[in-house]
């Protein structure tokens, strides 16, 4: 049987306990990765995820750590760190807040950017600064299309978002000649609980399903441009954005 993708390497995925997230862990684990799945107050979930990637052959452990904590996020390094190696991180962990730009308060912008854009950034660090020394490396930041299009009501998001693909080419550049590749995805809408039926107005879905394809996204169909990004397969992509968005958007 020939080897699987990922065999012997270790990552960790950001809330990773639902939707995208979740979807990523379990496509790397069938890829053959360990995986450390991230969450934030979700620990039956995360670890009903761990039994279920056990279950299929795969390795997975479950560890709680608030991204937007730096302590929580230097803790949940040291940890994984103190076990082995960490060869691909994927930045996942994600807020979102519709709300019209005056009235989102200081709390609220500091609140959707210390996840959405803070956590990039600090778990990165601790990643690249691991990573560095052994000149190895694989990290894939999750943005989204609306880091292109900006859209009114969603500032805050739409600037961490935007913020991400800055840092992810920023980088790229910087840590390429160490070895290391920092990719990122851009999804248009996915059917995850961050955009449930709930949560879609008439106006939503009228605009959202005129995208080409006419349909929101999976998950998996995501996590398999993670994966990709995250594998030899794309040995030679380093600061590119991929748009698994169903055409909505074609200008990345
Ligand atoms: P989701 O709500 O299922 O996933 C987000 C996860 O992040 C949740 O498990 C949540 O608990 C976790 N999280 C939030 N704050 C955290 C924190 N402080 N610490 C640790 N974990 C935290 O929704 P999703 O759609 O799977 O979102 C995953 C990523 O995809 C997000 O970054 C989101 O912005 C991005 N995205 C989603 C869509 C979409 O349409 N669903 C489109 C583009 C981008």
């Amino acid at each position: 049987m020939a080897a699987k993708l990922l065999a012997g390497q270790t990552a960790l995925v950001t809330g990773a306990a639902t939707g995208i997230g979740r979807a990523t862990a379990v496509a790397l684990a069938g890829e053959g990765a360990r995986v450390w799945i991230n969450h934030r107050d979700q620990q039956s979930l995360a670890e009903r995820l761990v039994e279920d990637i056990m279950a299929d052959g795969g390795a997975a452990c479950a560890i709680e750590a608030d991204v937007s904590d730096p302590a929580a996020v230097a803790a949940m390094f040291e940890t994984i760190l103190g076990t082995g190696q960490l060869d691909m991180l994927v930045n996942n962990a994600g807020v979102i807040l519709e709300k019209p730009f005056l009235a989102t308060d200081e709390a609220d912008w500091a609140r959707v950017l210390g996840v959405d854009l803070g956590a990039v950034y600090r778990c990165c660090r601790h990643a690249l600064r691991h990573m560095q020394p052994r000149r190895s490396g694989a990290i894939v930041n999750v943005s989204s299309d609306l880091g292109f299009l900006g859209r009114e009501h969603y500032a805050a998001y739409c600037t961490a978002k935007a913020g991400v693909i800055g840092l992810t080419r920023s980088l790229a550049r910087e840590f390429a000649a160490d070895g290391i590749r920092v990719n990122g995805v851009a999804p248009g809408p996915i059917a995850t609980a961050m955009v449930s039926p709930e949560h879609m107005s008439e106006e939503w879905m009228a605009r959202e399903l005129a995208i080409p394809m006419a349909r929101l996204g999976t998950p998996e169909e995501v996590a398999a441009a993670i994966v990709f990004l995250l594998s030899p397969r794309a040995s030679y992509f380093t600061g590119q954005i991929l748009g698994p968005n169903g055409g909505s958007w074609m200008g990345a």
